[in-house]
């Protein structure tokens, strides 16, 4: 038998893809790749006021760099309106549905007096009978919602949740001015599409018992739900900008690897037994509904950024410079277009994938290899580049003039014998060497710095080195 499963993720084009978008469209894509199903990506543009195309452009850009590929789409709403109206006409012509021709000025106002006495306003259903159009009105059109009984929502991960018809309003489904509600569109989408599984934020459990009516009016069979649950700052309130970025282009830009953000997203709500980093073959092996729990998840930016650290050092040095460039490039330490040797970069960041938590970091890191130039943090400067270090820095500079390779072992063999002629232990020959070739006291060991940096540029560091000693103790005389 074929699998037949057919999801898809349903943004509206207000906003840029957050994080609890991406999430609900991340699980929507697990699910359909896990059970060889069709994802499906539509964009719900029907508010106008709202919606734009930098937004949907938005929307598929951070899709695609967080690799949820879709299989159809990305369909639009407002390409529908046609197809919405045929639905809407066709629960009229069934008595499904009913021309309503109250004013929004009367709603509102039987709103009010429903609130002043305490009451939940909801329709009351005055134009539910009537036989003739009101001369001068142009109708809506509601939806004859059954007043009776329960409607029970079978959701995959809250399990069955009851809502009673009495509370369900007649629904508007096509406004005045001839466009479609949010249910409607919905709705008549799934059906289209052949929707069989809705998965999204469990925002829209309230709306879910209304769409149900609507699937059976339409005759369609209802698709299973699952509402994922919210996702919190840590402060257990929704997740908002209060709590720091919410768009996923906001992790790009701050060096996030995208395979490191999906394995965070779908930890939020999913999990696995004790397993926290997975591969995309092994969560689309593993996902289930299952597996997802019902309480909010807490967003923990600490934790991602561990797993960013993780994926970086799990990383090819090669795959990392490729990724890294950009970043070198928009910092200024490469101008763009210049031709850079990717093999040298790579051997560069391999020096340094151990430490960086982020690909800003690594862009920062990596600057004293590539610039010719390295500022000396003053500190380190004067705690290093002093008359102490001088003669082991000449001296350095001497033997290293001589070498005919530049390895490790090479370097090494030089090191030992200057400390040895000095009398000093190697950290106090490596930490001035540290600073002449880097700026600063911290960087990967001193031997691959040297090494990635090559016998020209070493040399030309160090000479720089002993002359701002020189110049140091001259000003001091002076
Ligand atoms: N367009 C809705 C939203 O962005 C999603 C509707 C749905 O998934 O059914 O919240």
């Amino acid at each position: 038998m074929t699998d037949t499963v057919r999801v898809r993720f349903a943004p509206s084009p207000t906003g840029f893809l957050h994080i609890g978008g991406a999430r609900t469209a991340l699980f929507n894509w697990l699910y359909a790749r896990h059970r060889g199903g069709t994802f499906i990506l539509r964009i719900e543009d029907t508010d106008r006021t709202r919606s734009t195309d930098e937004y949907i452009g938005a929307i598929i850009e951070g899709m695609k760099w967080l690799g949820l590929d879709w299989d159809e789409g990305p369909l639009r709403q407002t390409d529908r309106f046609d197809v919405y109206r045929s639905y809407v006409a066709r629960l009229v012509e069934e008595g499904r549905a009913y021309y309503c021709y109250c004013s929004p000025e009367e709603l509102e106002a039987r709103r009010q007096e429903a609130l002043s006495h305490g009451k939940t306003p909801k329709y009351d259903g005055r134009c539910r009978h009537l036989k003739e159009p009101v001369a001068g009105r142009t109708p809506a059109v509601r939806f004859l919602m059954p007043q009776e009984g329960h409607t029970v929502v079978d959701d995959m991960i809250r399990g069955k949740v009851e809502f009673e018809n009495a509370q369900l309003d007649d629904l508007i489904i096509l406004r005045s001015d001839g466009t479609p509600t949010y249910n409607l569109t919905v709705v008549v989408d799934d059906v289209d599409m052949k929707i069989t599984h809705v998965i999204r934020g469990d925002d829209h459990l309230n709306n879910t018992p209304k769409q149900m009516q609507l699937y059976k009016a339409f005759g369609y069979p209802l698709p299973r739900f699952a509402h994922l649950p919210m996702i919190l700052g840590a402060d257990k309130t929704r997740l908002s900008k209060r709590h720091g970025a919410t768009s996923v282009m906001a992790y790009q830009e701050m060096g996030y690897l995208p395979e490191a953000l999906i394995n965070y997203l779908v930890r939020l709500g999913w999990s696995y037994g004790d397993q926290e980093v997975f591969t995309r073959e092994e969560l689309v092996k593993y996902f289930s509904f299952e597996n997802v729990g019902k309480a909010a998840a807490v967003f923990n930016p600490e934790k991602l950024i561990w797993l960013n650290q993780q994926y970086i050092m799990a990383s090819t040095p090669e795959g990392l410079a490729k990724l890294v460039l950009p970043f070198l490039v928009k910092d200024g330490v490469i101008p763009e277009g210049e031709a850079l040797d990717m093999g040298w970069l790579a051997s560069a960041v391999r020096t340094l994938q151990e430490r960086a938590k982020t690909l800003v970091d690594l862009a920062r890191s990596l600057r004293y290899y590539i610039v010719e130039d390295v500022a000396f943090d003053p500190k380190a400067k004067e705690k290093f580049l002093n008359e102490k270090g001088l003669l082991l820095l000449a001296d350095l500079k001497a033997a290293l003039g001589t070498l005919t390779g530049f390895s490790h072992a090479e370097l090494e063999g030089v090191f030992r014998a200057i400390v040895e002629k000095h009398g000093v232990k190697l950290g106090a020959l490596a930490q001035p060497v540290r600073v002449a070739m880097t700026g600063g006291t911290e960087s990967p060991g001193i031997f691959e710095v040297l090494e990635v940096l090559g016998k020209e540029k070493a040399l030309r560091r160090l000479e720089k080195a002993v002359l701002a000693i020189q110049e140091g103790a001259q000003g001091k005389e002076s």
